[in-house]
């Protein structure tokens, strides 16, 4: 699956903006189809009609190709509504998690503590495996004394897993209806609605209490956005020469991108120094950087920054040898495919990962 760099949104008047990973647009669209399906609201509800059009906004990957944008300029009544939305991932996690459980016989309702009901089921777990341990000790026993089919019969019997649920205490029933609730951090009435605005009793703003974790200054959001754009890049272009790379490859190398980097692209060799590396390499205006496979999981990664590397050559078979200030040598060899030229944020946006993309690199950035 791709990686979608995600949305940025902007204010009316672009002083404030939204930098929203992918992942968030989805859970945010799907919190305002909520909404619209007739989820309940604490506080004055939404203009479903701002919302119809959110939707149609908010979870599409943005169509741009361009580490700067066009963002997303939100009218002002979409800015709101926006932020309302925005604001339930921050007030679950501030917020009281806790589990409403109503019995559907006599309509008992239990708060649950979701840690508490982790804890437990992992009690349970633990003194389930413990029992089918024993009994299943019990009856190779019975079987090796030639009880084989009373041995088999108990194996077939292992202990039957004790339900996570404690039952009715009024009605004794062990089937319950569940839902997510909290608490109201002001006047402590228990809140079951889906969307959190308003308190209905104290009147407390939800939204107000968490907007300044939302918005953040217009540029500091590009420069989110510009940042996830490059990595964006990177991951899509190593999962392109590489299906198998591993997670911490692509992690080492994302590690070397900063707003200020340009990218100019990503390759993958077979061989370093001659010695057999499955290795990633990644090529940005400030370093050559690389993690090559070993055993499987491991990984050995490296990278020279520009002032580092005094010339570069290579040979007929396209090998980069790197001539370092202090004398080391280092030679990737052996490419795999084609390496792919990301430019993103460099000038010249058609340079691929060759010798001579490195020599201009290394006069550029004032090495050699
Ligand atoms: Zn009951
Ligand atoms: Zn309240």
């Amino acid at each position: 699956m791709d990686s979608h760099p995600g949305n940025l949104y902007l204010s009316p008047d672009k002083s404030l903006g939204i930098f929203v990973p992918h992942e968030f647009n989805i859970a945010a669209r799907n919190i305002i189809n909520e909404v619209l399906a007739g989820a309940s609201t604490a506080g004055p509800g939404l203009d479903r009609d701002v919302l119809r059009n959110l939707t149609r906004i908010v979870g599409q990957p943005t169509a741009q190709q361009d580490e700067n944008g066009p963002p997303v300029v939100l009218s002002r009544d979409e800015a709101l509504h926006f932020e309302a939305i925005m604001a339930q991932f921050d007030l679950r996690y501030d917020l009281p998690d806790r589990i409403k459980r109503t019995c559907p016989v006599c309509d008992t309702t239990t708060i649950e503590d979701p840690a508490h009901l982790a804890q437990r089921a992992k009690d349970i777990q633990r003194d389930h495996d413990r029992n089918t341990f024993i009994n299943n000790v019990a009856a190779r026993q019975l079987i090796d004394s030639g009880h084989t089919v009373e041995g088999v019969f108990r194996m077939l019997l292992a202990p039957k897993k004790p339900s996570l649920d404690l039952p009715c205490h009024v009605c004794g029933g062990r089937q319950f209806d569940r839902s997510r609730t909290t608490f109201c951090p002001e006047c402590h009435n228990r809140r079951d609605e889906f969307l959190l605005l308003q308190c209905p009793y104290c009147e407390h703003d939800f939204v107000a209490s968490v907007r300044e974790h939302i918005w953040t200054t217009g540029a500091n959001a590009l420069l989110a956005f510009n940042i996830s754009y490059k990595q964006s890049a990177v991951i899509n272009a190593v999962r392109a020469l590489d299906r198998y790379a591993l997670d911490k490859q692509i992690k080492f190398l994302l590690g070397h991108i900063t707003a200020d980097t340009s990218i100019f692209g990503v390759a993958r060799c077979a061989l370093i120094d001659n010695r057999k590396r499955d290795t990633v390499l990644l090529v940005t205006s400030e370093c050559i950087c690389w993690s090559s496979k070993r055993f499987l999981v491991l990984t050995e990664d490296s990278s020279l920054k520009w002032e580092e590397v005094a010339d570069v050559s290579s040979n007929t078979l396209n090998d980069v040898r790197l001539a370092l200030s202090d004398g080391r040598t280092i030679t990737f060899a052996s490419f795999l495919g084609d390496g792919r030229a990301l430019g993103v944020g460099a000038s010249d946006r058609a340079r691929a990962f060759d010798a001579q993309t490195i020599r201009h690199l290394i006069t550029a950035m004032g090495g050699g």
